[in-house]
């Protein structure tokens, strides 16, 4: 397979990719919670869906749990980027811990979306995943009416208790295209649907996949940096199949199978929202040990957006 893999190759570099502001609040947020209160310093879940940013700041003393129950009383405990429920929160300040919030503002964006429609009566549709965590903390401001449409079957059967009152929210880390056309039938199905002023797609999730798509068609392979449960990562897998370039996420560069390289002259390269930048410099420089390489990249778009940090933090 090595000999195969061997040669030069030219590697166009999507961009924008890796860290959105989003992940790098929410990181920075654990390790001013770290610096400031001392090891440990207790995440709920993953803080973002990186098998790498996890065991950075777990060598740093975080502490990662599944539940809040988990956490000893009168601790720090951070809640991570994808949010939680209103019944997490409130498990928290019942067990006296310390909250600090790294919920990505975008996301509680589409929490207070939620709130407002059913707060006036609607039953919300809410196109995502329904086993992702953010989909499991957005639901959970509504339980009984927040109805998670997964897929354009789904939304063709879907009802409502009044359906002349109904609206709809997204999941931020959807494909664009997917996610429009699932709301497209819900807008047809239910007149008068309520929606939000834009789509809850967050706008990394979006440059991400129109900056792999602007290149997907000149390369041979896509390589997409980041981690088997990051939604956007695997959103990036799958919009550049759509375009027709196979591609296959690498959580780190060990993973890389030399076989799907044979023949892979050019190979375009993208990460995730919540994977580091040195995967993929770690990647260009492992493709180097295969043959000469040259960098290709063109951004689309340049980021400047920024969040600010919790008081609890500051
Ligand atoms: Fe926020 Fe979007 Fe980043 Fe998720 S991907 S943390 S919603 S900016």
């Amino acid at each position: 397979a090595w000999a195969d893999a061997v040669g030069p190759r030219t590697v166009v570099l999507a961009s924008p990719r890796s860290f959105c502001a989003g992940v790098e609040r929410a990181i920075e947020i654990v390790e001013r919670a770290l610096e400031k209160h001392g090891a440990p310093v207790y995440v709920r879940r993953q803080i973002v869906h990186n098998t790498h940013v996890v065991h950075q700041l777990q060598g740093r003393g975080a502490v990662f749990v599944d539940e809040v129950e988990e956490v000893p009383e009168g601790s720090t405990l951070v809640f991570a980027a994808h949010g939680v429920s209103p019944a997490v929160r409130r498990a928290a300040v019942d067990r006296g811990l310390s909250v600090v919030d790294a919920t990505c503002p975008l996301v509680t964006k589409v929490h207070n979306e939620v709130r407002r429609y059913t707060g006036r009566g609607e039953t919300v549709f809410l196109i995502g995943h329904a086993e992702h965590e953010e989909v499991e903390g957005t639901v959970g401001e509504a339980p009984d009416n927040v109805v998670v449409v997964g897929d354009v079957a789904a939304a063709r059967t879907v009802t409502a208790r009044d359906p002349s009152r109904t609206a709809y929210t997204m999941q931020t880390t959807l494909a664009l295209d997917e996610a429009e056309e699932i709301a497209s039938v819900l807008r047809e199905r239910f007149p008068g649907l309520s929606a939000p002023r834009k789509d809850d797609i967050c706008y990394a999730t979006t440059n991400r996949q129109q900056a792999l798509r602007a290149i997907a068609r000149e390369v041979d392979l896509v390589l997409v940096a980041g981690s088997g449960n990051s939604s956007n990562s695997r959103r990036l897998v799958e919009v550049s199949e759509r375009a027709g370039t196979p591609a296959v996420l690498v959580d780190g560069c060990a993973d890389i199978d030399l076989r799907r390289l044979a023949g892979a002259g050019r190979i375009g390269l993208t990460a995730g929202a919540s994977a580091p930048p040195h995967l993929v410099t770690e990647t260009v420089e492992a493709l180097r040990g295969l043959g000469p390489v040259s960098v290709a990249e063109n951004p689309l778009t340049e980021e400047e957006m920024t969040f600010t940090l919790p008081r609890e933090v500051l």
